[in-house]
């Protein structure tokens, strides 16, 4: 390809490295935070059958009106409040960053925090501000509030729980952040089925506050599905940003489905929870490593000796996929990131993490 072409990509788009996924064929899948169940089945049968009735010859309908409504409902949206749907809520990070983007503006967040939040930012041209979370992976309030002041971020995100930390912050702190912000404030609240806590019933006391939502951890990742919620003026112009059809006929089908028939999604998050919790028991039982509270539906932990990588190899080759952390450096060097799974597959990972870590 020649530089004559390439000269038009923007510079700062060069530099970048596209978001890697790891090829996870045959695998136990422990790397991605997924719900590891599917639909019970006889929910499977009838939503399949449904299917064949969705209307894909058509646009969908552009406002996603019966999905909105369910997502308010089941999200437990506050009335007053509106709601704009994403293409995951990755799609509603960048419509706010285009929202927001121009000369001198900036996104800031926590290190180590969610990478999207720093690409997107860099995707339209916003400075990035990361703050370093302290040691304990809690938020350092004297060098936030000092970076704000300096800074004075158009946008900030605050992933509650975080990631990859899999901590919840000081609710106190997360509210002084958003009273001190000279501009918006997305709660990202991807991990709520874990967490249970939420800043949506403070949504009224708080224009500049949003709260955004996932399908994606609760079970339901293929169907790339977010919202953003907040003050209805606020809502109507991120959605000016938005694509007319963000969400399809299959996505708007399948998700007002399930949301009818949502009690077995609470069922699977309580499996999870516990498990998570019996997982945390059994990795602190290791000398070698040093394991993170979780309130998420994943768990960072640390080897105190060892190489992680090599770990994390030793894994793979025994069919185990969880995320190397690692490479990030920093904080996270010499960490791993693993997701609940089943039973089945937490076994076969603490039994591949044992051998691995007895060599
Ligand atoms: C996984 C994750 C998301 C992305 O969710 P999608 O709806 O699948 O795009 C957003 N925020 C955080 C903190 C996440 O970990």
């Amino acid at each position: 390809m020649s530089e004559n072409i390439l000269k038009w990509i923007r510079p700062e788009i060069r530099e970048l490295k596209a978001y890697h996924v790891a090829d996870a064929t045959g695998m136990v899948k422990l790397d991605a935070m997924e719900n590891p169940y599917h639909l019970p089945a006889e929910l499977l049968q009838q939503w399949q059958q449904g299917l064949a009735t969705a209307d894909i010859n058509r646009y969908p309908d552009p406002a996603a009106s019966e999905l909105t409504q369910r997502l308010a409902e089941v999200m437990q949206v506050p009335e007053g409040q509106s709601l704009v749907l994403g293409n995951g809520s990755d799609e509603l990070i960048q419509m706010l960053a285009m929202a927001i983007a121009g000369e001198g503006r900036s996104i800031m967040s926590f290190e180590p925090g969610f990478v999207m939040y720093d690409m997107i930012a860099r995707f339209v041209g916003l400075d990035y501000v990361g703050i370093p979370l302290a040691a304990d992976f809690s938020i350092d309030m004297d060098a936030t509030r000092a970076a704000i002041e300096q800074h004075q971020p158009a946008l900030i995100f605050i992933a509650y729980p975080n990631n990859p930390t899999a901590n919840l912050f000081d609710a106190e702190a997360v509210e002084e952040i958003i009273a001190l912000a000279p501009g918006l404030v997305v709660v990202d609240e991807a991990y709520h089925p874990f967490a249970q806590t939420s800043f949506m019933p403070k949504l009224a006391e708080y224009d500049q506050l949003l709260v955004m939502r996932t399908v994606s951890k609760m079970g339901l990742a293929g169907l790339r599905l977010g919202l953003l919620c907040g003050n209805p003026e606020l809502i109507e112009e991120v959605n000016k940003i938005r694509l007319p059809y963000n969400i399809n006929v299959l996505t708007q089908y399948t998700a007002s489905f399930i949301l009818d028939n949502a009690g077995f999604l609470e069922g699977q998050a309580e499996m999870i929870r516990s498990d998570r919790d019996h997982m945390l028991k059994q990795l602190s039982l290791f000398d070698e490593l040093e394991v993170y509270p979780s309130q998420a539906n994943f768990i960072l932990f640390k080897l105190k000796q060892g190489d992680a990588t090599d770990v994390f190899n030793r894994l793979r080759d025994a069919g185990v996929l969880i995320k190397n952390m690692s490479p990030a450096g920093g904080v996270l060097s010499n960490c791993l990131r693993v997701t609940i799974g089943t039973s089945e597959e937490n076994q076969a990972f603490m039994s591949a993490l044992t051998k691995a870590l007895s060599r």
